[in-house]
């Protein structure tokens, strides 16, 4: 296995809707083993393809005990609504409100190319729905109000202007964000 690096805010498969698989073979499985690994290193909840440079509709998670691989996620339905504090691997040290459907049902292929149905709520439920949207080319930023979006933004250019480059190194010890 190995780390992979994340790519960041301004990289332009963030943007991307991702296809779906076919199917789940040795590469993707791969794909899987080395994005745990970047997971567990940057210490995230939960971490989608293209946030290592992937176009593909895969994910993993791991949050409140459960930790699965998602394949072709699909959300059947959702329920409730939810308001809860956001961060993203792909743009560190920024944080915001985000209101979410509570609790939802998954149906995805896992990393032997099993369908499977999960129905969960809570901080899995916010987090499925967190990488769902990565794989979709949103990020958690376009769930604020124009105003909050736009005053992160700025800071977070302002913060990155001598380093424009989208590719970041995972070291450990940074905080735990999807
Ligand atoms: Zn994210």
């Amino acid at each position: 296995m190995s780390l992979l690096k994340l790519h960041l805010l301004g990289s332009p498969v963030l943007r991307q809707r991702s296809p779906e698989l076919a199917g789940v073979d040795p590469e993707t499985q791969r794909l899987i083993d080395d994005m745990f690994e970047t997971m567990d290193a940057a210490k995230g909840v939960g971490l989608a393809a293209n946030q290592v440079g992937v176009a593909q509709r895969v994910a993993v998670i791991d949050a409140d005990g459960e930790r699965f691989a998602m394949v072709n996620p699909v959300l059947v339905t959702t329920e409730g609504r939810a308001t809860a504090e956001e961060g993203c691997l792909s743009i560190p040290d920024v944080f915001g409100d985000v209101a979410r459907p509570e609790r939802v049902v998954l149906e995805a292929l896992d990393r032997e190319g099993r369908p499977f149905r999960k129905e969960v709520g809570g901080l899995i439920a916010r987090a499925i729905q967190h990488e769902l949207d990565h794989l979709d080319g949103i990020l958690f930023l376009d769930h604020l109000s124009p105003l909050r979006r736009q005053m992160l933004l700025a800071r977070w250019r302002k913060e990155h202007k001598d380093d424009p480059s989208y590719l970041k190194d995972v070291e450990p010890e940074t905080s735990r964000s999807g």
